[in-house]
């Protein structure tokens, strides 16, 4: 064991001076591109070097996922490192031999992490001002005792932290930088107790609403808001009693030296703040950084101004990412937007959208101009990647389109393409369903084991397939079947899709399981069983998830889309049908893939159309036939059943591809055109 951590230890630090190495010659390589003035970000140059790295790693046996993750991570590196070399090159004072940074907090509270996490690059030395107020933070900077304010501005639970917009509209600091930090509460006490023996929680509001949930269950627990996280665990230190607890950050319980009775305890785990960084001189950012602008305005009173202000965006295409309105003090009822959008201020384009704004409100400032975190996270692809875009062909039908077809009257609305003329677009964790894309869900029938899910997410991640599928809660013709793992196994599913960043789908039965699984899967399944469970169907319309509504094995299309209807009719317009086979005097088969559907349906409605091979034959060794002729017949996307051992699967064996089978399928598809 000794010698062997002695060879691992040996490796890491090769790494470590291997990856040192990478970074001397990115900075050599940023001269050179400053000099001919070319971009930073090079994309065909990033994924031309990943393909190769991928190929090389296939051959040292590496999963494709661990290197695509690896050099992500390298590759980001280089680019957020040359970003902040030309930065600091344009706006000398930001290299200083000391940084004043003022927060709301102290050491340990998430303005100091988020701080460390911003800063953490720069050689200079960190100085910390603790203040009691977001108003006292900006004026530290005002007053010129820091040079920059460290301020949370909205939160992922949460929203927008009111008194921090209405401190820096105030304010004559401009921002710039913004932080996007991952906020992990943990709930932490003097002595490991119970949680039923909590009498009191201190923490900061902000807090307390990001676990609102968790603490609704602490019923003996009284809550009292403090100025910073970090300080109510000071508090509970100062004040001795065992029986009193405190939320905040690991750091601040390891700072600190309290337990840790409870970890991720926020309402949900996706839990992150954006922070502002604000001085008192604003920067200049140059051309080739992905930039954001901010702005405050105050649109004239009148009917339609704001939307004029806005169509400006829109007519120079210009990506609107916050808008937030803030009363105006000493005018009731009338209102100031703030905004935040992609785009330099150097840049002629957004100079002109100043000057159009800045005709026709009543108040315009610019904020600040500053780099863009959400841009630094690129994800690079290799040119390997499963094929998505395949350009579709105009459909043959469209001659006949001209000759006026007498029209049948139909019992829904919103489902139909008279009401909607343009394709519906489902978009889920930067998977695109629907248009002219053909995506793949691929996943076991049920979800078996945790090992067993966790193995099924890293092949379908090989294979470059979008969606992992999981049946949590299985609605099985017998009674005395397997029924599905439940809750637990939609955790399990859970973690398999974020391990591997895969969205994930599973299929409710219940009214009261909708919005319990909606918490944790990405998109909800109707299953054919339930399609015309008009109070299910209700229920899924009113989630904020996708539903994949699967066709009755007894149902006509129409019967279908009126299905849809009752989910569309209650606000949720992002339907996915899929057509699953259906019941026909032929018992060769389990079902009858009925696929002229597809090309019916893209006729009638404008929802995304799925197909689902594995139902429809019920036999393995067909579905991949099937799966081309949906692909071929102009399906959206398929979805299909896999398992590491077939033949031991828990539900629907016969028809689950192994794994090789399913490399095979992949492999397949890629030759359809459609
Ligand atoms: C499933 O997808 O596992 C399932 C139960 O499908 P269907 O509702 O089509 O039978
Ligand atoms: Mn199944």
């Amino acid at each position: 064991m000794e010698k062997l951590r002695r060879k691992i230890n040996k490796i890491d630090s090769e790494l470590i001076n291997l990856l040192a190495k990478r970074r001397e010659i990115s900075r050599e390589i940023i001269c050179l591109k400053d000099e001919n003035k070319s971009s930073i970000r090079d994309k065909s140059r990033e994924e031309e070097l990943l393909t190769k790295l991928i190929e090389q790693g296939k051959q040292a046996g590496l999963d494709s996922y661990f290197v695509t993750k690896v050099f992500n991570e390298v590759i980001n590196d280089s680019v957020k490192l040359q970003n902040q070399i030309v930065l600091e090159k344009d706006n000398r004072e930001l290299t200083g031999t000391t940084k004043v940074i003022a927060i709301q907090g102290i050491e340990g509270s998430y303005s100091y992490l988020a701080s460390k996490k911003h800063f953490g690059d720069s050689t200079d030395e960190i100085v910390f001002n603790y203040m009691n107020t977001f108003e006292d933070v900006v004026n530290a900077v005002e007053n010129k005792e820091a040079d920059y304010a460290m301020l949370p501005i909205e939160n992922t639970t949460s929203g927008s932290i009111n008194d921090v917009y209405d401190a820096i509209i105030g304010s004559r600091l401009s921002i710039v930088g913004e932080e996007i930090f991952h906020v992990k509460h943990c709930l932490v006490t003097l002595e490991e107790i119970p949680l039923s023996n909590i009498e009191k929680i201190y923490t900061h509001n902000q807090a307390a609403r990001q676990c609102s949930k968790f603490l609704a269950g602490m019923k003996n627990a009284s809550v009292e808001y403090f100025v910073d996280t970090a300080q109510s665990v000071r508090k509970i230190k100062d004040e001795k009693n065992p029986c009193y607890a405190a939320i905040a950050s690991r750091e601040a319980a390891e700072l600190f030296d309290v337990v840790i009775l409870r970890e991720n305890i926020a309402n949900q785990p996706d839990n992150f703040t954006r922070f502002l960084i604000c001085s008192k001189e604003p920067i200049s950012v140059d051309s080739r950084i992905p930039a954001k602008t901010s702005i405050i305005m105050a649109t004239s009173q009148k009917p339609g101004s704001l939307v004029e202000a806005l169509s400006v965006f829109k007519e120079l295409g210009i990506n609107m990412t916050k808008i937030q309105s803030r009363p105006i003090l000493g005018n009731p009822w009338e209102e100031m937007f703030y905004l935040d959008f992609i785009g330099n201020t150097s840049d002629k384009k957004v100079q002109h959208l100043l000057d159009e704004l800045g005709k026709q409100v009543r108040f315009i400032k610019i904020l600040g101009c500053y780099p863009s975190k959400e841009a630094e996270k690129v994800k690079i692809k290799s040119t390997i990647q499963f094929d998505d875009k395949i350009p579709q062909e105009k459909p043959i039908l469209q001659a006949d389109e001209k000759r006026s077809k007498p029209k049948a009257k139909v019992s829904y609305k919103l489902a139909s393409r008279e009401f909607k003329k343009e394709d519906t677009i489902v978009k889920v964790g930067g998977v695109t369903i629907g248009g002219d894309n053909f995506i793949v869900i691929a996943g076991p029938c049920s979800v078996e084991s945790r090992a067993q899910i966790i193995e099924c997410a890293r092949e379908v991640k090989e294979n470059y397939v979008q969606i992992l599928r999981g049946g949590c809660f299985k609605p099985r013709t017998s009674p005395y079947s397997f029924q599905g793992l439940g809750y637990k196994a939609l955790q399990y599913l859970k973690e398999a899709g974020s391990t591997y960043e895969l969205p994930v789908i599973t299929e409710v039965l219940t009214i009261d399981q909708v919005h319990r699984v909606a918490e944790q899967a990405d998109i909800l399944q109707v299953g054919a069983r339930n399609m015309q469970n008009f109070a299910l169907l209700s229920e899924a319309g009113k989630s904020l998830r996708p539903v994949l509504l699967k066709r009755g094995m007894m149902s006509s299309l129409d019967e279908l889309l009126n299905a849809a209807e009752y989910i569309l009719a209650r606000g949720n317009r992002q339907v996915i049908l899929c057509e699953r086979g259906i019941r026909t005097f032929e018992t060769a088969t389990r079902n009858t893939l009925d696929l002229s559907a597809i090309p019916v349906l893209k006729e009638k409605t404008h929802l995304p159309v799925v197909v689902d091979p594995s139902h429809a034959i019920g036999q393995r060794d067909k579905v991949i036939p099937l799966s081309k002729a949906a692909k071929a017949v102009g399906a959206h996307g398929i979805m299909i059943e896999i398992h590491p051992d077939p033949d031991n699967a828990l539900s629907d064996g016969q028809q689950s591809l192994d794994f090789l089978q399913f490399r095979n399928l992949m492999r397949e598809l890629q030759k359809i055109r459609t």
